[in-house]
């Protein structure tokens, strides 16, 4: 049977919001010497918005940026730059409109932030024909006839957009800024690159000094997202002077092919995810963490821990709460 510690710690964990599936994954935990952490909505709130929209049409390009404190007023897009021509600005809402009509039945963070800058300017995307998600890569939908594609850059350009196209230069501008770049493709011409931000949870620094303290060895940080955007967060990190290494450009399979060589060198992982792209990982995981609310029931269901609030700091209380138990049982 269960050891009525083990048992006891479980309860313990579960009336503070951190629901351990059984003895094993609650002794898995206790023994865990690296930490594997997901970016979008593990690290980062998982609400970004959209920031930027950078229309790329037959060469030519225009692009609007938009001031963070002007988000969501109606007549901001008239006023970026105040030079944007009336034929720009309906451009723009084409493509934000089809764009939000093939992330509508997605659940990603990402997804939701194009749905939001769509409403946010008062437009209402066609329901698409068709929808198909690709994990770690983005969103394919027929919409009113066409197919739409939006996702990473990478993705569109390599798969989507068969043509060669240059990315335009504001792109830099925006990886500087730590942005998340979205590729958005229209009968396979890339059309727009729109950019996200999202913010780092406050809860993490103090939540990721802690679990250094346990004796976790290392926290690497495994990413889809552009290796700009995983940089930008990751010196925020740094320079709280946290130890945390970071991967990005990862697909699904590559989260889970990492963590399965720390293992071949008898290493004991955990890893953190919210989202589809995490399932593979989180089921690999020594122990697989899936984080809060906003986390989808395919990540809660691979893993062996999952977090019922939208909250960082609950990894830090499993671990605390777990070398606790472990200590009682020894
Ligand atoms: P993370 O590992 O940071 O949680 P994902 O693996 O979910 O990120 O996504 C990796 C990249 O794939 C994103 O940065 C984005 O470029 C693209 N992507 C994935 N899903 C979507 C989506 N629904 N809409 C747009 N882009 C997406
Ligand atoms: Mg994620």
């Amino acid at each position: 049977g269960t050891p009525v510690a083990v048992l006891a710690g479980i309860g313990a964990a579960a009336r503070r919001g951190v629901v351990i599936k059984g003895g094993e994954a609650l002794e898995a935990l206790g023994a865990v010497d690296v930490l594997f952490l997901d970016k979008t909505g593990t690290l980062t709130s998982g609400r970004p918005e959209i920031t930027d929209v950078v229309l790329i049409e037959g060469g030519g390009r225009t692009s609007e940026r938009k001031r963070a404190s002007d988000a969501g007023r109606p007549d901001d897009a008239a006023e970026a730059g105040g030079t944007a021509p009336a034929s720009e600005a309906k451009a723009i809402e084409d493509i934000l409109s089809l764009a939000a009509s093939a992330e509508r039945y997605s659940e990603h963070p990402l997804a939701q932030a194009v749905v939001e800058a769509a409403r946010r300017r008062g437009l209402s995307p066609a329901e698409p024909e068709t929808f198909e998600a690709l994990p770690g890569r983005g969103v394919r939908a027929r919409v009113q006839g066409r197919l739409v594609a939006v996702g990473s850059p990478k993705w569109i350009m390599e798969e989507v957009a068969a043509h060669s196209v240059d990315l335009p230069p504001e792109l830099e501008h925006l990886l500087g800024a730590g942005k998340t770049p979205l590729a958005v493709a229209v009968d396979g011409r890339l059309r727009a690159v729109l950019a996200a931000q999202d913010r780092l949870r406050p809860e993490v620094l103090e939540a990721l000094s802690e679990l250094q303290a346990f004796g976790i060895e290392e926290i690497v940080m495994l990413t889809g997202d552009h290796v700009a955007a995983a940089r930008a967060l990751a010196d925020r990190l740094w320079a709280a002077g946290l130890k945390i290494e970071v991967r990005a450009g990862l697909l699904p399979a590559d989260k889970q092919r990492t963590v399965k060589a720390y293992q071949d060198r008898g290493r004991r992982v955990a890893f953190v995810g919210d989202g589809v792209n995490d399932a593979p990982a989180l089921a690999q995981a020594d122990v697989g963490i899936a984080m809060g609310e906003a986390g989808t029931a395919i990540a809660a269901e691979s893993a062996h821990v999952v977090l019922l609030r939208d909250d960082f700091r609950l990894i830090a209380e499993a671990f605390r709460l777990v070398r606790r138990t472990v200590r009682v049982i020894k």
